[in-house]
């Protein structure tokens, strides 16, 4: 809507970056949409300074700046058009109920300004989190072929979150309305010590600090949904009024890293994709599979009869397995001080880990492991029950998957590039429809999508477009906030 400031140039340089890799055009919008303000709302005294905000997205480096007139958006003016209603599960929290009509005014001009400019990539800022969860959700549900990208909140030196609304402030207003943020930020800190976050309290503080406020609240971010800070990413969002101006803040509440749980058949190419996509996002990599069959080679190594009970409970009480990166980057595996990185690839391994996998002692243990190894998050883990029962909590949870043709050739050239002898397709295909079979009828955490999960078909899809696809899936789940897109 115009006024640019600090947070568009960041908008703008990512829109920059971005579309370096697709040889595009970055276009900045700058339309004061009349359908999404109240009928007591500033419209009229919406700060408008075309020149300075030209000046600005120039500097920023934007290809176009593009100032429709309201002619230009709504032929025949703003009521002759069809308009979206949103959602009411997604209007009945935060700003909703406090401006009655606003998302459907936003919903309906994003469809005409998309339909217009035909973006590929749509940059919304993350500071306006309600219309960013709305504008996704019609994307999503509309099937309109642009992906949206949600770019973090930028601050002044003082905290106060950039906004438009800010240039109306006067300085003694400044220093009121800064308390927003400030008792955001505690709450972040009081969060992270375990603490519990009391927002009547910081209602109360807001009010003494000479504001009044709409509302204070913590919800789920992606369903705006009320829920307690306790539960995985918390949304802490308010608005408050300072005088005539409205504005609104946010921060998330997580006391760790992002997970990401990645789930699937054998040979749907999890391990290949999910290496290069926790490389490319700065996230470890944990390959469950590899800790399975570091066991199996042990057991064979050992020949512990796996009907014994006693046998196997001692191999597991004196039990040393590591995962570490190699000086190289890849992940090596070693058990009771044996690097058995190589050894878990050979066909004798693969023949029986899956009959090893069904044991629940062996599963008990490894499970303890992983989910100690994700207590601090920052972890991809890729295997056959973590978003089910590893990380049932993880932001992403994806279930990656391919037809049993596809996923035998890529397990044929996987053996080929590890130098390891290729036997038949078919003969592939028999082992790994055998090894699903088993995975996914198991008594103790079979192989399943998780019902939040997101099922991905990559027949016909190279390992590239499969990470692409993994990191717009990540950054419709983790906010940019949490984990900053410029770092990865
Ligand atoms: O992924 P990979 O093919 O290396 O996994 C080997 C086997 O380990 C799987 O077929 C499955 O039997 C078992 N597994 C499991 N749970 C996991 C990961 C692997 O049961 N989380």
């Amino acid at each position: 809507m115009g006024g640019l400031h600090k947070g568009h140039t960041h908008l703008i340089n990512a829109a920059k970056l971005a579309s370096r890799d697709q040889s595009a055009s970055v276009v900045v919008s700058v339309f004061v949409n009349p359908l999404q303000f109240g009928p007591k709302e500033d419209f009229q005294n919406y700060p408008r300074d075309i020149e300075s905000d030209f000046d600005l997205a120039n500097e920023a480096g934007a290809s176009v700046i593009w100032a429709p007139t309201i002619n230009d958006i709504f032929p025949g003016g703003p009521s002759s058009h069809f308009n979206l209603k949103v959602p009411v599960e997604l209007n009945d929290h935060l700003c909703g109920p406090y401006r009655p009509g606003h998302f459907n005014g936003v919903a309906s001009v994003m469809i005409r300004l998309l339909t217009i400019i035909k973006p590929q990539i749509l940059f919304l800022g993350e500071k306006d989190w309600q219309q960013l969860i709305i504008i996704r959700r019609l994307v999503e549900d509309l099937d309109l072929p642009v992906k949206v990208r949600g770019i973090k909140t930028i601050r002044d030196p003082d905290g106060m979150a950039c906004s438009t609304r800010n240039e109306k402030l006067s300085p003694s207003q400044r220093l009121k309305a800064v308390e927003l943020s400030k008792q955001l930020a505690k709450a972040v800190e009081k969060n992270k010590k375990g603490d519990s976050i009391d927002t009547n309290h910081m209602k109360l503080e807001l009010k003494k600090s000479g504001l009044t406020v709409d509302y204070l609240e913590t919800v789920d971010p992606y369903s705006l949904k009320i829920i307690n800070p306790k539960e995985k990413l918390c949304l802490l969002a308010g608005a408050i009024r300072c005088g005539e101006i409205r504005l609104i803040d946010h921060t998330f509440l997580m006391t760790r890293k992002p997970l990401v749980a990645i789930d699937g058949p054998a040979g749907a190419g999890k391990s290949t994709v999910t290496r290069k996509f926790a490389e490319k996002l700065k996230l470890l990599y944990l390959d469950t599979g590899a800790m399975y069959r570091a066991v199996t080679w042990l057991i064979q190594d050992q020949n512990v009869d796996i009907k014994d009970k006693v046998a196997l409970n001692n191999m597991l009480k004196n039990l040393d397995l590591k995962l570490e990166k190699s000086p190289n980057g890849d992940q090596t595996i070693s058990i009771n001080g044996d690097n058995v990185t190589e050894q878990i690839r050979t066909s004798g391994v693969t023949a029986f880990v899956s009959q090893v996998a069904t044991i629940s002692s062996i599963r008990e243990f490894l499970t303890k492991q992983q989910k100690s190894m994700g207590i601090n998050g920052g972890i991809v883990a890729e295997g056959r029950d973590i978003g089910t029962s590893v990380f049932p909590d993880a932001e992403l949870k994806i279930y990656l998957t391919a037809s049993s043709k596809e996923r035998a050739l890529r397990r044929a050239s996987d053996l080929k590039k590890r130098g390891i002898q290729v036997p038949s397709l078919e003969d592939l295909e028999n082992q790994i429809q055998q090894r699903d079979e088993l995975d996914s009828t198991r008594d103790i955490s079979p192989l399943k999508k998780a019902e939040d999960a997101i099922e991905l078909k990559t027949d016909g899809m190279n390992i590239d477009e499969v990470v692409e696809k993994l990191i717009e899936l990540f950054q419709s789940k983790v906010p940019e906030e949490i984990w900053p897109s410029a770092s990865y």
